[in-house]
């Protein structure tokens, strides 16, 4: 069983279909697949339409933009009911924070000398319901200003770079319980990667957040070396966290994160659905349909 469980489609920053996306999964040999995008279910019909068609198992999540202790933290949520009213408004609320963002990003690219339209970020966004700083990139690419989205982050869109914006991301541990109580699973992304690289993820705040609802770290991602691995790996066992792996793959968007480059262990995914699916009756829902194609 190959298992990848968070992947991005042109819903917000990759650069695939829902459709395609699930299309390369099953040809890339993969048996189950999670799209993941950010802040947004939209992906989520076309792909599970997709997934019949092609005979692969679909897990439906998203990356929620979350904020704990100052810094951002990315959330990986599985299979809540996308229509729970306090998620719906927070999202929402982080989909207006990305709207807003645009100009006031074009206007310090402006102040360096660099005129992009708004026009032309979101002709290349099309009806991605989450707008980013990656089709900022592709618009300093179309220009020439960069070669690719990498460079556009390390020269001007990073979060240390002279075109970054700040915009809203919701509150972390509230955003544990919010996903919980929308019957579906909480897996923190990322949490080690080096951009982050903040205490408050430690073994104790790992506990504490816990205690909130969060149930899984990503465990194995490119963002994380071997060292980093196997340290987290040991961290999610004491607390008893689930260990996930997968590509966070974005299409051509992202170099070196090629969908099934790291995968999720059976077990640790059986034991994830699971607890998808005694959140969903402990909410009052029917255990989500998911899953099986
Ligand atoms: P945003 O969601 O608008 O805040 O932009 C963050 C997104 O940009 C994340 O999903 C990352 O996957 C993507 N990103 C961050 N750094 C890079 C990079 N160096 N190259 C390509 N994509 C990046
Ligand atoms: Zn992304
Ligand atoms: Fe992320
Ligand atoms: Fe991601």
């Amino acid at each position: 069983m190959r298992i990848d469980l968070h992947t991005h489609s042109d819903r917000s920053d990759g650069t695939t279909t829902p459709t395609e996306l699930v299309r390369e999964a099953r040809e890339g040999g993969l048996d189950v697949v999670g799209i993941t995008d950010h802040d947004t279910t939209d992906g989520w019909e076309e792909a599970a339409k997709a997934a019949r068609e092609e005979g692969i198992t679909l897990v439906r999540g998203l990356e929620i933009s979350c904020k704990h202790e100052g810094h951002g933290v990315h959330l990986l949520a599985y299979l809540p009911d996308p229509t729970h009213e306090p998620l719906v408004q927070e999202l929402d609320r982080i989909l207006e924070g990305r709207q807003a963002r645009l100009p006031a990003t074009l206007a310090r690219l402006q102040d360096l000398g660099i005129d992009i339209e708004e026009a032309d970020v979101r002709r290349i966004a099309g009806d991605a319901a989450a707008m980013g700083r990656p089709h900022v990139a592709d618009a300093l690419v179309d220009k020439g200003v960069v070669a690719d989205r990498g460079e556009a982050f390390d020269a001007y869109l990073g979060s240390r770079g002279p075109a970054y914006v700040n915009r809203y991301a919701a509150p972390l541990e509230a955003m544990l319980h919010t996903v919980t109580e929308a019957g579906g699973v909480c897996v923190l992304a990322h949490p080690w990667a080096k951009r982050h690289n903040f205490d408050a993820l430690d073994e104790a705040g790992l506990a504490a957040l816990k205690q909130h609802g969060l149930a899984g770290v990503e465990v194995d991602h490119q963002d994380h070396d071997t060292a980093t691995r196997e340290r987290l790996r040991a961290i999610a066992r004491n607390l008893d966290l689930v260990a996930t792996g997968s590509s966070d793959y974005h299409g051509a968007g992202k170099r070196d994160h090629d969908l099934g480059c790291n995968t999720t262990d059976p077990e640790q995914y059986e034991r994830l659905v699971e607890l998808a699916r005694s959140a969903a009756v402990a909410s009052g829902r029917p255990a989500p349909e998911v899953l099986i194609p």
